[in-house]
C-alpha cells in the first residue's frame, strides 16, 4: 500500500472540477485518505516547488499556484504514485493520453488541473509538507 500527494490546482477548482477529479480517482479504486482546501501562501508554494526554483517558469508557476484555493489530498492504493500519474496524463495536455484528467480538462502545460507526486521520496516530502500524520485516515 502506497501513498501519494494529489493537488487539484487553482484552475481545477475555478472550473468546478473538484468532484469530477475525485470521481476519477475513486472510480479507479484509489482511496482518498486525507483532504483539505487551502489558499497557499507564496512561501508555501515556493517551498513546495523548490525543485523547480531554477526553472524559467518558476515565478509564473508560483503566481498560478497562489491565484486561488487548491484541494490537497493524500491518495492511497497499490502502486498509487504511478497509477495517479497515469490518471493525470502528461504534463502538457497536448501530449496527454486521451481520457486522462489533463487531456480532458487542462488548458496548458502550466494550467494542467492536477499535481501528483512523481516518486516515493517526493510523495513522502509532499504529504508531510501539507499533512500531519494524525490528519491521514
Ligand atoms: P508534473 O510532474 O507533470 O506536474 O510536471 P513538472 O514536475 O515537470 O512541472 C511541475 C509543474 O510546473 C507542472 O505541472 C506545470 O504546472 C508547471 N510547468 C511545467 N513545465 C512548464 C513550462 O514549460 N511552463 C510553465 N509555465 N509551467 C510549466
Amino acid at each position: 500500500m502506497q501513498r501519494t500527494l494529489s493537488i487539484i490546482k487553482p484552475d481545477g477548482v475555478k472550473k468546478k472540477l473538484i468532484g469530477a477529479v475525485i470521481a476519477v480517482f475513486e472510480e479507479a479504486g484509489v482511496r482518498v485518505a486525507a483532504m483539505k482546501m487551502k489558499k497557499l501562501s507564496r512561501e508555501e508554494a515556493e517551498g513546495f516547488y523548490y525543485v523547480h526554483k531554477q526553472q524559467p517558469f518558476f515565478p509564473e508557476l508560483v503566481e498560478f499556484m497562489i491565484s486561488g484555493p487548491v484541494v490537497l489530498m493524500a491518495l492511497e492504493g497499490d502502486d498509487v504514485i504511478v497509477r495517479n500519474r497515469e490518471l493525470m496524463g502528461a504534463t502538457d495536455p497536448a501530449k496527454a493520453a486521451p481520457g486522462t484528467i489533463r487531456a480532458r480538462w487542462a488548458d496548458s502545460k502550466q494550467n494542467n488541473i492536477v499535481h501528483g507526486s512523481d516518486s516515493v521520496e517526493s510523495a513522502r516530502f509532499e504529504i508531510g509538507y501539507f499533512f500531519a500524520e494524525i490528519e491521514i485516515c
